[in-house]
């Protein structure tokens, strides 16, 4: 038996340290630790990795990524009242946990981890889609993570593995599916949270491909798709008409029709109008 499994329950953690859920901190637990460490085996073999988690509340996550042999954990947390309970966490396992105190979304974690990093996380779902794109729109692909195993609202999980042609399909998609292999892994019901938030939940695994499926500057992209969706009932060449004068000529070239919408293209066709509209 590792020390990790020698701590207390995550409930009586929660008592000892005050740890009451806060709704402006997204606070919704896994207080399950079968859960836990099923959700940790899905983010693949950590034993060679650094794994960067982003808010480990009382560390139900961070125990089983440990427990799946992590080489090391980096937690960002944004709550003060739960430090005292993760410094237990790294006490029980030989310094391979490191906590950061902090907002994610303002601290650089790179200066912390190790190639080859995972990230692996249970999200506050008020920063969870804002952390994912940042993650997806790196300076220079490949990232500097090997993959995301990543808790969103089902409804968002949807959002990120979209077909084209349904109401999900949007920027998230193509974002993800451009130079990602996306896939929804686990699904939960609100029961397994503590307390239970109003949505169910869902598990999405994202892989870094080597190289983005298609050719296309990552710029250009992100803006013609945030254009196109940003009125995805009109008509495309309405919606793109601030993007170039000749819009219409450029999608033609790119094989898409004029009147298409948004929602109609997929991230190849995305991605030959990226080409067309870089052509100056
Ligand atoms: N990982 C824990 C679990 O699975 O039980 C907690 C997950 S809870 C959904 C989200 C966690 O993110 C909370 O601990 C919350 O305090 C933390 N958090 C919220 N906003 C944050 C931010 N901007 N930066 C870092 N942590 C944040």
């Amino acid at each position: 038996m590792s020390a990790i499994d020698t701590l207390p329950s995550l409930s009586q953690v929660i008592k000892t340290h005050g740890l009451d859920a806060r709704k402006s901190l997204g606070q919704n637990f896994l207080l399950d630790l079968n859960l836990t460490s099923k959700i940790a085996r899905l983010a693949g073999d950590l034993t060679q990795c650094d794994v960067l988690e982003i808010g480990p509340g009382p560390g139900g996550l961070t125990r089983g990524l440990l427990a799946e042999g992590a080489r090391r954990v980096l937690a960002i947390e944004k709550d003060a009242r739960c430090i005292p309970a993760l410094a237990e966490v790294a006490a029980a396992c030989d310094g391979r946990l490191t906590v950061i105190e902090g907002d994610a979304l303002d601290i650089d974690p790179l200066a912390h981890l190790r190639a080859p990093i995972r990230i692996a996380a249970n999200l506050p779902y008020n920063v969870g889609t804002e952390l994912l794109v940042r993650w997806l729109t790196p300076p220079q692909w490949p990232p500097f993570w090997q993959s995301l195993t990543l808790m969103f609202q089902r409804e968002v999980a949807n959002r990120i593995v979209a077909a084209p042609g349904s109401k999900a399909y949007g920027r998230l998609a193509i974002l993800a599916q451009w130079r990602t292999d996306a896939q929804i892994v686990m699904s939960l019901p609100p029961e397994a949270f503590t307390p239970p938030p109003k949505v169910h939940s869902a598990v999405v695994h994202l892989k870094a491909l080597p190289q983005p499926r298609f050719e296309a500057d990552a710029k250009i992209l992100e803006r013609i798709v945030a254009a196109g969706f940003n009125q995805r009932r009109k008509m495309l060449r309405a919606s793109l008409k601030g993007i170039a004068p000749d819009i219409s000529d450029r999608m033609e070239a790119a094989g898409i029709k004029p009147t298409d919408r948004a929602e109609q293209i997929d991230v190849e066709g995305w991605c030959a109008l990226a080409r067309e509209v870089a052509r100056g």
